[in-house]
């Protein structure tokens, strides 16, 4: 069954809130990076900006990046009308594991399955 509008808002909050959080990481690194450079900001394509690309995505970390994706993804799901339906097994996922985890794309009994 479908999530009614007011629960699908409350999460949809609560992800781009998330959002936001990982990206101002981001945003706050690369102002950081781009100051080392004497305020110029090089070129995408040139080499020393490249280095400082792989340099904050080594700093917001992997786990960070991946977070962002499956924000990403779970705000593309409320779009879609799929959120909080597990991507496993297809049953809805239990409103309180949303609540901890917004994000989550699985049930429990299935990530714990696929983490096996
Ligand atoms: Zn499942």
């Amino acid at each position: 069954m479908a999530m009614d509008e007011k629960t699908l808002d409350k999460f949809k909050r609560l992800l781009l809130e998330q959002r936001k959080k990982l990206t101002g990481s981001y945003e706050r690194l690369k102002n950081a990076s781009s100051e080392e450079f004497g305020g110029d900001v090089p070129d995408i394509n040139d080499e020393a900006s490249r280095t400082v690309n792989r340099r904050i995505l080594l700093e917001i970390g992997d786990k960070n990046y991946e977070i962002l994706n499956q924000v990403d993804e779970a705000l593309g799901r409320i779009d879609s009308g799929t959120y909080g339906i597990c991507d496993e097994c297809e049953e809805p996922i239990p409103g309180k594991r949303l609540e901890l985890l917004p994000y989550a794309l699985h049930c429990v009994e299935c990530k714990e399955k696929l983490e096996k």
